[in-house]
């Protein structure tokens, strides 16, 4: 499964309880990223100025540790991906490497929120990069590289939406029923 929605919708959320129900890995490149930050790794000192920022990583950056991730053994049995892909380009570069390892995606499913909600949620969690300007941005760049994906997704007939705005576990509910 593919979670596509704005920063702050509940991807993260989602895909954790959803991980521990169907037993498949939550593969988030934002967490990665902030590990790798973290720990001053090579990736996360390219990946921190951006991430300060609320603009994207260099797609470099994030489609080399999609692939390896997507390669790690405990991924051959299914996947939630959250946060990735973040544009087009990422999404044309998944397509690829899914037909590459023969696991095709079973549905993407957007989190509609509405966006004062969003800002409230992001100003509740208390990340280093949830400053109001930063959130600001972060849902620029959503709008801008983001959003088109929902157009990609429904082209090719995966695409679901859920209202995101709902109570957590009815969302989780919605969600189970999708898959
Ligand atoms: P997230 O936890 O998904 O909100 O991601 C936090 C930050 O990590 C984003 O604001 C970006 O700077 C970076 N990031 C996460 N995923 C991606 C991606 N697929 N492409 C580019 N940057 C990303």
């Amino acid at each position: 499964m593919i979670l596509l929605g704005p920063p702050g919708a509940g991807k993260g959320t989602q895909a954790k309880t959803l991980s521990d129900f169907w037993k498949i890995p939550h593969i988030s490149t934002g967490d990665i990223l902030r590990h790798a930050v973290s720990n001053q790794t090579p990736l996360g000192q390219k990946a921190q100025s951006f991430m300060d920022r609320g603009e994207l990583v260099p797609d470099q950056l994030v489609v080399d540790l999609i692939r390896e991730r997507l390669n790690q053994q405990d991924a051959s049995g299914g996947w939630i991906l959250d946060g990735f892909p973040r544009n087009v380009t990422q999404a044309d570069f998944l397509d690829l490497l899914l037909s590459e390892i023969e696991q095709p995606y079973d549905r993407v499913v957007n989190l509609e929120v509405p966006d004062e909600v969003l800002v409230t949620r992001m100003l509740g969690r208390g990340r280093k990069d949830d400053t109001e300007e930063t959130i600001r941005r972060r849902l620029d760049v959503y709008r801008q590289q983001t959003a088109p994906l929902i157009d990609f997704y429904s082209h090719r007939n995966h695409l679901s939406s859920v209202n995101g705005n709902l109570p957590m576990e009815e969302v989780t509910e919605e969600l189970k029923q999708i898959m």
